[in-house]
């Protein structure tokens, strides 16, 4: 068929381009029941909602210990529905206009900015955190993720070397860890969308809710069914997901010792891997830097989200001259730290996220007072319920003890001092991580020096704890390989 107005050949429209009947979204009203939270959850299939087979399990607020929902337990058969769902969708959305994608991706973003008062207060129900974290970063940045990627789904060509024609990896598996579950989700889902992939994305056990939510963002976004599904349960749904036949590509947010076993079961296997993995952040303090700024800057960065964070600055290296009155300033700041109910909007300090994490923690505590380095904590209210800890900070601490090189997660600080910059560069690099790290100083050379020296995916000057879309963000060493966000962190979801 000819265009009677251009006179080329004219394309039937693709039955994808047509506006989603929602679209454009009505903005929510301010209704506090939308933040209800249904009493029991299904699997998210093909754009349905599946009663699971094996049964479900409690999702708790860490705040009180209390059930919050019931959360569907996955079977490798429900695992293998989703993936063949996936599969089915695959060809309609990869070869979607990247235009029509963008729109869609666009509207996810809108819509999470317009209902963000409640996936906030889901977020920090479900994990624990302060809700002004959540409120002021876990969802501003989902959205911005998906701004971002929004952006290059039309301008795939662009990515490539040579402009060659973009095309999507296919049907992505990707799993992601408790501790930021909407943001993570995010960071996961906007990239392989914009390339046009497929996704069954497995939460965290104990955080499923808001990427439960999110599907329904999807859904009013005009994303089509079976583009993404949605996995819950253990360790072991993540496990059946990995070992299925039909997946493309893995993304992989969690632990190192799981990385792993991850990597050992795609070994031989044609599926492109990421892995992004724990950290010991090193975080070098100067004797020139401005001490009151870099003091909010180190809590910051063992602080944010009770410590729970790969990129933490869990290593404190500062310089001899000035550890005294950093130690003086960290304590009498830690003192006015507000820890208790995340729902409030003063908290500083929520709950810490599982009963297992808490005893991670708390055997941490022990195993750095066995090891003879001293222990300070913040004086805190705890809560009767739920599982809290207070600020922590360990000095007298030596580059060889545990609690200076294994992951703790949790909101404690070893502190060691050095010399010179050689010698910071020196023990920042001795960790088994290289995930993050940060540089207070007066002095931009020094900056650009340690930078350089620093084995480290992401470098901080003069702040932590800092994130955008645009920049890549990743490991080296265990902290595993592949960059999420910007350019870098489109590249893994298009074959090249
Ligand atoms: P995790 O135990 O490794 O779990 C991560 C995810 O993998 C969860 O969904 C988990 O399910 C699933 N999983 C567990 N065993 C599995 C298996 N054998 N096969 C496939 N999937 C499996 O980590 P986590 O304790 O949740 O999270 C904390 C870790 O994540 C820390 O080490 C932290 O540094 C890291 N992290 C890294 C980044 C980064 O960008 N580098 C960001 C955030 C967190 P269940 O939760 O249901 O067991
Ligand atoms: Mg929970």
């Amino acid at each position: 068929m000819t265009d009677s107005k251009t006179g080329y050949a004219s394309r039937p429209p693709h039955p994808l381009a047509e506006p989603p009947e929602s679209f454009p979204y009505a903005p929510s009203r301010e209704d506090p029941t939308l933040a209800a939270i249904a009493k029991t959850h299904d699997l998210w299939i093909d754009g349905e909602w599946r009663k699971p087979r094996r049964g479900r399990f409690p999702t708790l607020n860490p705040a009180t210990g209390e059930e919050l929902s019931r959360i569907a337990l996955a079977g490798p058969a429900d695992v293998d529905r989703a993936v063949r769902a996936a599969r089915r969708a695959l060809p309609a959305w990869a070869d979607l206009p990247g235009v029509e994608r963008a729109r869609r991706l666009f509207a996810v973003a809108r819509i999470l900015q317009e209902r963000s008062r409640e996936f906030a207060v889901l977020e920090t129900l479900d994990n624990g955190k302060p809700i002004r974290e959540s409120r002021d970063v876990d969802v501003p940045l989902a959205a911005a993720h998906f701004f971002y990627y929004a952006g290059w789904a039309d301008k795939l060509e662009y990515a490539l070397p040579g402009g060659r024609k973009p095309e999507p990896r296919g049907v992505c598996g990707q799993i992601i860890p408790w501790n930021f579950p909407l943001l993570m989700a995010a960071w996961k889902l906007a990239p392989a969308l914009a390339c046009g992939n497929t996704v069954v994305l497995k939460p965290a056990e104990t955080s499923s809710l808001s990427a439960l939510r999110l599907v329904e963002v999807l859904e009013q976004a005009g994303i089509p069914k079976g583009v993404v599904n949605v996995v819950t349960g253990p360790g072991e749904v993540g496990a059946a997901l990995v070992r299925h036949e039909g997946l493309d590509k893995l993304a992989f947010t969690g632990s190192t010792e799981v990385g792993k076993t991850i990597q050992a079961a795609l070994a031989g296997r044609p599926v492109s891997l990421t892995l992004e993995l724990g950290g010991k952040g090193a975080h070098i303090i100067f004797e020139d830097a401005p001490l009151s700024q870099a003091v909010e800057g180190i809590v910051q960065g063992i602080f944010f989200n009770q410590g729970q964070v790969c990129c933490a600055g869990s290593r404190l290296f500062v310089q001899e001259g000035i550890l005294d009155e950093v130690m003086d300033r960290l304590r009498s700041r830690l003192a006015t730290l507000r820890l208790g109910d995340p729902l409030d909007k003063n908290t500083d300090l929520g709950a810490i996220h599982s009963l297992p994490q808490w005893e991670k923690i708390r055997s941490y505590l022990e195993i750095g007072k066995e090891e003879g380095a001293e222990l300070w904590q913040a004086p805190a209210e705890i809560p009767s319920r739920g599982w809290w800890c207070p600020p922590s900070l360990f000095s007298n601490v030596t580059p060889s003890m545990r609690i200076a090189r294994e992951e703790i997660f949790g909101p404690v600080l070893a502190i060691l001092g050095f010399r010179t910059p050689e010698e910071a560069l020196a023990k920042a690099n001795d960790s088994l991580y290289g995930l993050s790290a940060g540089i207070w100083t007066d002095k931009g050379s020094k900056i650009f020096e340690m930078a350089r020296g620093l084995r480290a995916g992401v470098v901080w000057a003069n702040c932590y704890n800092r994130f955008d879309p645009a920049s890549p963000f990743g490991g080296y060493k265990e902290s595993g390989f592949g960059r999420e966000g910007g350019l870098h962190g489109l590249l893994p979801y298009l074959r090249t």
